[in-house]
């Protein structure tokens, strides 16, 4: 069994957890006009904002999780709630917040294989974008992203549309990149479903969190997985 699909099972159960808890009776009515496929990524990304909250990687009202739909826009967090409280109806289409639609869009553009893009500040995250060396890969969990990790260099609050060009062209640099990291702000995950891209979001910043505590334990350079076992995980976590 891969630990992605591994993984896969344990979001399923959370995911189920969550929604029953959640469930508003009132929300069947207005999601009634929906099609089958919108019922479903609303659902998806309602879930995937609550689980972020269930293990603390939400930031109050701030950050975004979107999914592509239809072909040529995305919906994404509504703002203003805090994650434990969004439900599916009130996920909106695009165009209510400039810097989540600058990022957003931006990927969306640069890679058509994407359907759903995490972007969140989680402290270990932001702490490894802060780092020179930038992200290592020292365990078995982060082999995941060998190789396919991007950089974006902060330039200030994304609210200049030029800054989601450039963003599109970090992204290209690294073909078939799942992980964006934005330097001394925060980073995105990029996955062909929500549920991937929630996975691998979880899975970076505990990946992230072990290269923050390696380091702090005070060797200069702690050995990875490069060279040694990269890329057998990273394929059997992807298949
Ligand atoms: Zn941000």
């Amino acid at each position: 069994m891969s630990t992605l699909f591994a993984a896969s099972i344990g979001l399923r159960c959370i995911y189920q957890r969550i929604y029953q808890r959640s469930k508003p009776a009132s929300l069947v009515r207005s999601l009634a006009t929906m099609t089958s496929e919108e019922k479903q990524i609303r659902y998806d990304l309602c879930v995937a904002h609550a689980a972020f909250h269930h293990f603390k990687m939400d930031e109050l009202v701030w950050n975004h999780v979107s999914a592509r739909y239809p072909k040529d826009s995305w919906l994404i967090t509504p703002g203003l709630k805090h994650w434990d409280e969004i439900s599916p109806s009130c996920i909106i289409p695009s165009s209510a917040n400039v810097t989540a639609d600058i990022i957003h869009s931006s990927v969306y553009s640069a890679r058509p294989d994407v359907n759903a893009v995490v972007h969140l500040h989680t402290r270990n995250a932001v702490a490894v974008g802060c780092l020179k060396e930038g992200y290592e890969g020292l365990t078995q969990d982060g082999s995941y992203f060998h190789d396919s990790v991007a950089y974006h260099e902060w330039e200030g609050v994304s609210d200049d549309p030029g800054e989601g060009v450039r963003i599109g062209e970090n992204i290209r640099k690294v073909p078939g990149c799942n992980i964006l990291v934005m330097p001394n702000h925060g980073f995105c995950s990029l996955g062909r479903s929500v549920k991937e891209a929630w996975i691998q979001a979880f899975y970076f910043e505990k990946a992230c969190e072990t290269q923050m505590v390696a380091f702090a334990a005070g060797e200069e350079a702690p050995a990875g997985v490069g060279g040694r076992a990269s890329e057998m995980p990273a394929k059997c976590l992807r298949d």
